[in-house]
């Protein structure tokens, strides 16, 4: 049976030893010289005895030699190596190598250390493997839900690598699974362009936040000889850190599968259109008929008569107006808007709009004040119907939302920006900082206003403005009036 000392077993052993060594060499040296002291030095049994001492002497010094030198080297070896084996042990428990066994010998301290190490790596492995499997079980529970869910969607994380993709998104993507997991999406979207779309909308949405959402318009595909269309959201995944902190961790792309209700939106916007352009002839009709009445050519009316001719008359442009603005709004929802640029001077624009409001700013006797530059101002490439529709809209608006007697502006500045400024300024009712953005939405009404409208004025010009690339915005305050601001590139 292998013995094996502990460590205060071998340092007795060693020093032991090495004490009697010296102890021998000094008892040997002390021998010599009571040799030497004892006998005459010269004669001849003093020299047999000194060199007996002297051999002796040596061999004994040489071994203790030996022996010291050992114990030097061997000892702290010996000493350090369960400590060694310990930390490596731990090293490997950290790097998760949970089957790491330590085999101690030494002294019974050691052995039972051995043991208590190796219970506690067997514990740590069973822990490991049984969260483990159960962490696979769970991503498997929810890759499965995802991949029930019939709607495309993708996870990357923040250095563009795939994290999880569904089976729809497969699909629509054209791509297997293997290709794609793991990967960089960057590379694959080299070679696939709806990807490409994808991670360039992410982008934006990074850049922009909110208002590149707002902007994104439906993503149309074509598979397996169909079209279509998609509504994109990108979710960014935040989660905590260790410590504590909130930091994004990645992005889930959702597409959102709308071909049905774009199919709608084009069977309304057509109908719309249709509607409206087979109205415009029996209004105009109507209207022409009113205009006969009111010129006395089929006799002269009275004072009742003549109010329920102005009525036809003022229902009838009412009616001409909503069908105009739908025919505009049907432009531009069917991709059927088309400029017709020209220079223009943008104080032809302005002069437009006033001739067209005038009647209405007289009748609620207000007062339209022209703001335009000494200096020249730049001319402007656009398609002047619709600007100036767009200025005519503006003008109108802010007639109707001002009270009686009140003072409207129009007005034109070149910016340090390339850019002409047409604006429109009433000290009106001013609109609710909540509304700022909406008023810009198809049929967005400010709530509890009584003056009538179809909340199309306002996103048909928003429309007009931005086909020319250029912005129509607002500043406005409750109770002070609005400004409405068009800017454009000169
Ligand atoms: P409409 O005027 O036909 O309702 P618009 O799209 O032109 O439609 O305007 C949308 C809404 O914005 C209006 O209903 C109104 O509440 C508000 N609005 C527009 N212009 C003004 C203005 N100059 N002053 C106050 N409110 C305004």
């Amino acid at each position: 049976m292998k013995y094996n000392m502990s460590i205060k077993e071998k340092l007795t052993l060693y020093v032991g030893v090495l004490v009697a060594l010296i102890v021998g060499l000094v008892a040997l040296s002390v021998i010599s010289l009571q040799i030497l002291t004892a006998t005459e030095p010269t004669s001849p049994v003093a020299d047999y005895g000194l060199s007996r001492a002297l051999a002796l002497l040596l061999t004994f010094g040489t071994l203790s030699v030996i022996v010291g030198i050992w114990i030097l080297i061997w000892l702290p070896d010996s000493i350090n190596r369960p400590f060694k084996e310990l930390s490596e042990g731990i090293n490997e428990i950290a790097n998760h190598n949970y089957d790491t066994e330590l085999h101690l010998q030494g002294s019974v301290a050691m052995e039972q250390l051995s043991l208590n190490f190796n219970r506690m790596s067997h514990c740590l492995r069973d822990y490991y493997n049984s969260s483990l499997s159960k962490l696979r079980v769970s991503k498997q529970y929810i890759e499965t839900i995802i991949d029930s869910i019939d709607e495309p969607m993708i996870c990357i994380d923040q250095e563009l690598t795939f994290y999880f993709i569904n089976n729809e998104a497969l699909d629509i993507l054209n791509l297997k699974r293997d290709e794609v997991l793991g990967k960089s999406a960057q590379e694959i979207a080299m070679h696939n362009d709806l990807l490409r779309r994808l991670l360039n909308g992410n982008n934006e949405q990074k850049e922009y936040g909110d208002a590149a959402e707002k902007k994104t318009e439906s993503l149309k595909i074509y598979a397996d000889n169909k079209e279509s269309y998609f509504q994109v959201k990108y979710l960014p995944v935040k989660m905590a850190d260790a410590d504590g902190n909130i930091t994004e961790r990645g992005t889930v792309v959702m597409l959102k599968n709308i071909t049905e209700f774009h199919k709608l939106d084009v069977a309304k916007t057509t109908l719309i259109s249709t509607i409206s352009h087979e109205l415009k002839t029996p209004i105009s009709a109507i209207l022409m008929s009113q205009q006969l009445l009111t010129d006395n050519r089929v006799g002269v009316l009275n004072a009742e008569q003549k109010e329920l001719s102005d009525s036809i008359k003022k229902n009838g442009e009412r009616l001409l107006s909503i069908t105009s603005e739908l025919l505009n709004m049907t432009q531009v929802e069917s991709g059927a808007l088309q400029l017709k640029p020209h220079i223009t001077k943008p104080i032809k624009l302005i002069e437009y709009a006033i001739k067209a409001n005038q009647v209405q700013a007289d009748k609620f006797n207000i007062n339209i004040e022209v703001d335009y530059p000494k200096e020249k101002i730049s001319k402007l490439y656009i398609d002047s119907e619709k600007i100036a529709w767009v200025l005519t809209n503006l003008l109108n608006n802010a007639i109707r939302y001002s009270s009686e007697n009140g003072r409207v502006i129009i007005g034109a500045q070149q910016n340090d920006k390339h850019q002409v400024i047409l604006y429109v300024q009433d000290f009106g009712r001013g609109i609710d900082p909540r509304y700022h953005e909406s008023i810009f939405e198809r049929y967005f009404r400010v709530p509890g206003i009584k003056v009538q409208g179809s909340g199309l004025g306002l996103s048909i010009s928003r429309d007009f403005v931005e086909a020319h690339n250029g912005t129509l915005t607002v500043e406005s305050e409750l109770g002070k009036g609005s400004k409405f601001i068009v800017a454009l590139p000169a």
